[in-house]
């Protein structure tokens, strides 16, 4: 029976009726309304609280509800909405932000591009990479090198470079040229019995060096990967890792693209990630925190040398109708603002301390291998066996859909671990409240069966 508009129609009933969501199976009836949000805490249309120590989907750093954000949409909406920034068109908001992005980051960064977001900005890297190269007479320089447990956004190359077979299987033929290396994860390498022993760093450093002679260096255009993982489970690598890997790519010619759409903005305590880990990316994927969520905006920064070669000529043939928005330029300052003024930056120490010191009982728990933290960015790896690591067979979603159900803190779930990435105005009662309650629920719960 069908109750198009009527009035007493649940909002479920009318979700489910006209929404498809990704990744939710329509055998789900339930749904959780969110209606409005300040600071860490989100409230549904039942009147229900939540903690949200996911900031949305790892993004929101200055936290929900800014109203200093809102009233810089509206300024902007009301004296330039939209306007291009193809060909010779321009606009102050571009700018602006483009100059700020630039300074923030390491010396030999020359320019920005804007996308809408991070897959956008993954494809728009992997173009800029191959372009070129073909265009310094190189074109058979057009595999990538990506990772293990990396996400790098849902559109057909950067789905492909994400190791998510969801995105691979059941769509036909994949762009191709990909190959896929280990990504430090030591927790499990340590457990990983062959290989076990070898100091993770050398292994993945000896899986490069045999990939790169294997397919050839004159054949490989980038390499790309997230400083820390973050759907990877929150894994930073060892500290001798990125410059290391930066050193050999550079010896061979290969770019280094780091995908920062989680890292930056604050979240590892540091506008971006990369100089933290002592690298110099050639591209850098910025999203995410870049506007705190409250307005879809990516950008991609490129150091001056690829920056002249994709300009000369006829320049860079790659364009997207909302590249360079206004309004979401405009949002982008006003947070970057707020970041700036309330020395959010250093939140990842602060809170992220106190959020240490709440989570470290989980450690004592069966069901908990570690608890693992780069600043901000906590996973928690859940077992079905501690001593040998084995994850849950179908992953921690149930888990943290229990956690939601159970105490109305957001946590996400993935294939091994439950992530947490808070905006970065927790304050550190709330920190307390996130240990406290995952600490009832993973203490008092057998391993879920889904
Ligand atoms: N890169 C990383 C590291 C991400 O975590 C994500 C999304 O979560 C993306 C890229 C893709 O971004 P978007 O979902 O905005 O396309």
């Amino acid at each position: 029976m069908s109750l198009p508009n009527a009035p007493h129609r649940t909002w479920e009933e009318r979700d489910r009726s006209h929404l498809l969501h990704p990744f939710l199976p329509d055998s789900q009836q339930r749904r959780v309304v969110m209606v409005e949000g300040e600071g860490c805490v989100l409230r549904d249309a039942t009147g229900r609280e939540y903690l949200d120590a996911t900031a949305g989907m790892w993004l929101c750093q200055v936290g929900h509800g800014r109203t200093e954000i809102a009233e810089a949409a509206a300024r902007q909406m009301s004296r330039l909405e939209y306007s291009t920034a193809f060909w010779d068109f321009t606009h102050d908001r571009a700018i602006s932000l483009a100059e700020r992005l630039v300074g923030l980051a390491h010396p030999a960064t020359g320019r920005a591009f804007f996308t809408s977001g991070g897959s956008e900005g993954t494809e728009t890297a992997l173009r800029m990479a191959r372009n070129f190269h073909h265009r310094r007479g190189a074109p058979d320089r057009t595999w990538v090198l990506t990772r293990t447990r990396a996400y790098h956004g849902a559109g057909y190359a950067s789905g492909e470079l994400s190791d998510f077979p969801a995105y691979t299987s059941g769509f036909g033929p994949q762009p191709g040229h990909v190959h896929r290396l280990t990504a430090p994860y030591p927790y499990a390498h340590a457990r990983s019995g062959a290989d076990g022993p070898e100091d993770v760093t050398e292994f993945c450093l000896r899986e490069l060096e045999e990939a790169i002679h294997r397919i050839g260096p004159h054949r490989i255009a980038a390499l790309i990967g997230e400083p820390v993982l973050a759907l990877g489970g929150m894994v930073a690598p060892p500290t001798d890792y990125w410059p290391r890997v930066a050193e050999l790519l550079r010896a061979h010619g290969i770019l280094l693209i780091m995908d920062e759409v989680v890292t930056a903005f604050g979240r590892t305590g540091s506008w971006y990630s990369a100089g933290q880990m002592g690298v110099q990316p050639d591209l850098t994927v910025l999203s995410k925190g870049l506007t705190s969520g409250y307005f879809p905006l990516g950008a991609v920064l490129l150091t001056r040398r690829i920056a002249d070669v994709l300009g000369a000529g006829d320049g860079f043939p790659v364009g997207h109708t909302y590249s360079a928005h206004p309004t979401g330029c405009a949002v982008a300052e006003a947070n970057l603002d707020i970041i700036e003024r309330e020395h959010l930056l250093d939140a990842a120490g602060a809170i992220g301390a106190r959020l240490a010191t709440a989570l470290a009982p989980l450690e004592a728990l069966p069901l908990v291998g570690e608890v693992r933290q780069h600043g901000l960015m906590i996973g928690v790896e859940v077992v079905a066996d501690k001593a040998l690591g084995r994850p849950l067979p179908h992953g921690t979603y149930a888990l943290a859909d229990l956690i939601r159900d159970r105490t109305g803190v957001l946590v996400r779930g993935g294939p091994r671990s439950l992530t947490l990435a808070p905006p970065l105005v927790m304050t550190p009662e709330q920190a307390d409240h996130v240990g406290t309650a995952l600490f009832d629920v993973l203490s008092g719960h057998p391993a879920p069966a889904s």
